[in-house]
């Protein structure tokens, strides 16, 4: 059984470690039938580097955590094709494979009667520096879907929360200067750094100058989630979760199965009466 990760962004670089842990601890102990090796995990990209966006030390780190796992990093590799058995790439290699999971990015839902022109590349919406979508007065569009581009950011900002929630924060306060008639403030991204995780012990934090690889920056990323949830209890149930899971090193999820018995199924015969 093979999957194939296409994008090794932050999405595909933190799936393919949990698969490749999933198969490395849990499929050995839940299914001691099933050989690990039976199991690939592949990590596809057309660029020469995972985690594109992160630190050159970063991106290596990241890439030297997923081959010890055994996840098979392939880069500079581009996806031509896939019909459901198999996923072709631009050179001629193939791989056998009914799992191709997209992990290369999203396209924005953008809504009707707007003109082409102001839509960019990922179907984004082209807005200008508050946020307003070109062309209108009083619409505006925020995170993942609008692209603010200059010429600090001529492919707009990056799809993450931050950006989201700080524009989300600007639009709003905005909104009342122009109901006010005072001047609006320009969006101005205030970039606190980049997490990634790729499994036990192992994480990547580019923050500014700051950067760490491996176990304290897996550190940092869990307090950095746990902070962001909302709520004193359920930061406290969380975290005792994931206590609990790291020394058990056991992750919870299960898939409650019952062994297959053929002779359950109805006949075909009695299937048809029931449809009837
Ligand atoms: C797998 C994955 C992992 C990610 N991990 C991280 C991470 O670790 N850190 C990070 O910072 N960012 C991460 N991101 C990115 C982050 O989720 C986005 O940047 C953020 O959610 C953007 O917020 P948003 O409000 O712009 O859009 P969204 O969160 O996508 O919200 C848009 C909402 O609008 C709704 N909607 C769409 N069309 C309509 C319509 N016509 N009518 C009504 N509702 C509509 C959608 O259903 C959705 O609920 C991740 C994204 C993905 C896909």
């Amino acid at each position: 059984m093979s999957f194939v990760l296409v994008g090794a962004g932050p999405t595909g670089v933190e799936l393919a470690g949990s698969l490749a842990e999933l198969r490395n601890h849990i499929l050995t102990r839940d299914y001691p039938d099933l050989q690990k090796e039976h199991m690939k995990v592949y990590l596809v990209d057309f660029l020469p580097k995972v985690l594109g966006p992160f630190s050159d030390e970063g991106s290596a780190a990241a890439k030297r955590f997923l081959v010890d796992m055994g996840v098979e990093v392939l880069l500079n590799v581009k996806v031509e094709s896939y019909d459901g058995e198999e996923i072709k790439f631009e050179g001629g290699k193939t791989i056998k494979t009914k799992n191709v999971i997209w992990s290369a990015g999203v396209m924005g839902v953008v809504p009707e009667g707007l003109s082409k022109d102001v839509i960019e590349r990922g179907n984004r919406i082209s807005v200008d520096s508050i946020n307003r979508i070109k062309g209108f007065e009083n619409v505006f569009a925020i995170g993942d879907v609008a692209a603010m581009i200059s010429e600090e950011t001529p492919k707009g900002h990056p799809g993450v929360a931050q950006v989201a929630i700080q524009q989300g924060k600007l639009v709003g306060q905005n909104l009342i200067k122009l109901i006010n008639g005072e001047p609006t403030e320009p969006f101005v991204y205030n970039d606190k750094g980049s997490l990634a995780t790729i499994g036990r012990n192992k994480a990547i934090a580019d923050l500014g100058k700051i950067k760490f690889q491996g176990f304290f920056a897996w550190l940092i990323w869990m307090f950095v989630h746990l902070i962001s949830l909302l709520g004193f209890r359920n930061k406290v149930i969380v975290f005792i979760n994931w206590i609990s899971n790291y020394l058990a090193n056991n992750g919870g999820a299960r898939i409650i199965i019952r062994r297959f018995k053929p002779e359950e199924l109805p006949k075909k015969d009695e299937q048809v009466a029931k449809a009837d």
